[in-house]
């Protein structure tokens, strides 16, 4: 562990990241891409395969170059070799999913839980699944690192500031969770954790620049930049959902009237729909299918729900890409319906809206569906599991 220099550890994560979001290798392949002499490489892979991280497989069948009794060899990551687990904390539910080293999801499960469940019985639960998993032999010793995801404001540092929906507020969430767990932690807004786990997992996405709203009882939003989230001063940047896109309407959540979330959220298709915002929570998570079934038959109340979304959604989807320029935009959350109902038109809003000249993005709907957050918090474990500051921690673990 002591001669585990800066330079060493930053070829093993170039290494692991190639061969992650490229495929596998042969060496003298992944000496060319990444600059690194055949000694490095050597050196390096051995204690890589050593810790189980890397495994050689056979490389492709080369016929015009194939040398007798000299069978071509690649270098693959080695899936099995570490795990990462992502949980939401949602209202009523709490989500899991265990991630092995190639950010593939290898399990996953949905537990009911009180709606006003506490920080300290929310971090007992997250500490007897972790132990579940741990317990399980194909995961023993093996999970790095986890993410949980929080439906409201954290800071950089893991503190939640304010999470109303759950009544929780000033909470040090992370110092729970390390006392509790013994592994190391990451705490992060659910839109961040969601927006990060859509472009990790798509590692052949090209974007430079990919704005993420969710779209469901509230208006998440996210912005991914050069494969990091922005994150502002003190880690609350992002709120796309509180911009102020009108004068009037219904107060917000945040206390303010005419923001983005309260015109294309669940209550404001409720209100529209239903002619009322009062429906129970089964209700309103059953709407979005509701509705787009009757907009698909013809049903005027579903057809004006439709519009408002497509009109205020593409009003602020302008706005943030005049801001931003974002390569693509991406939309998840419970929403996905009657964003499958508008998308098409809310392409044609934005290419019509946005400054002339202004290259056009991408706007597609996010691939992870419900397990979004949940995905999303252990990706960033993945990405963390990777960072300078956590080699002594992995040595440990992964000797262990
Ligand atoms: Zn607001």
């Amino acid at each position: 562990m002591a001669d585990q220099t800066l330079a060493r550890y930053v070829n093993e994560l170039s290494i692991l990241t190639m061969l992650r979001t490229e495929g596998s290798a042969s060496r003298a392949q992944i000496a060319r891409r990444l600059s690194l002499t055949p000694g490095t490489i050597t050196r390096v892979v051995s204690e890589l395969a050593r810790r189980g991280l890397v495994q050689e497989i056979p490389g492709p069948i080369q016929a015009a170059v194939r040398e007798p009794g000299r069978p071509a060899i690649s270098l693959a990551l080695n899936p099995t070799g570490a795990y990462f687990l992502g949980v939401e904390m949602g209202v009523g539910v709490m989500r899991y999913a265990l991630l092995d080293l190639a950010a593939s999801v290898v399990a996953s499960t949905e537990v009911v839980v009180s709606r006003s469940i506490t920080p300290k019985k929310a971090v007992r639960a997250i500490a007897e699944q972790v132990a579940r998993y741990q317990d399980a032999r194909r995961f023993a010793g093996k999970i790095q690192a986890a993410g949980v995801t929080v439906p409201g404001l954290v800071t950089s540092e893991g503190y939640i500031v304010h999470l109303p929906i759950l009544g929780w507020k000033n909470v040090n969430l992370l110092a729970m969770l390390r006392d509790a767990t013994q592994l190391p932690f990451i705490v992060e807004n659910n839109a961040n954790a969601a927006a990060f786990g859509s472009v990790y997992t798509q590692p052949n996405l090209p974007s430079l620049c990919t704005i993420f709203l969710k779209l469901g009882t509230g208006c998440g939003g996210a912005a991914i930049i050069n494969g990091r989230l922005l994150r502002g001063a003190a880690g609350t940047a992002t709120e796309f959902g509180h911009m102020r896109i009108t004068e009037h309407g219904h107060r917000c959540s945040c206390g303010q009237v005419g923001c983005l979330e309260s015109w294309v959220n669940l209550e404001a298709m409720a209100r529209i729909f239903r002619g009322t915002a009062d429906l129970t929570r089964s209700e309103l998570a059953a709407l979005p299918s509701r509705i787009a079934a009757a907009a698909a038959v013809g049903d005027g109340g579903a057809a004006a729900a439709v519009a408002s979304l497509t009109h205020y959604l593409s009003l602020g989807i302008v706005t943030l890409s005049n801001i931003f320029n974002p390569t693509t935009f991406m939309l998840g959350g419970v929403m996905r319906p009657l964003l499958e109902c508008c998308l098409e038109a809310v392409k044609v809003r934005v290419a019509e809206g946005i400054v002339p000249g202004m290259k056009m993005p991408e706007i597609r709907l996010s691939h992870l569906g419900v397990m979004e957050c949940a995905v999303g918090a252990a990706t960033i474990a993945h990405h963390h599991a990777f960072d300078i500051s956590t080699v002594e921690l992995q040595e440990h673990e992964l000797r262990a």
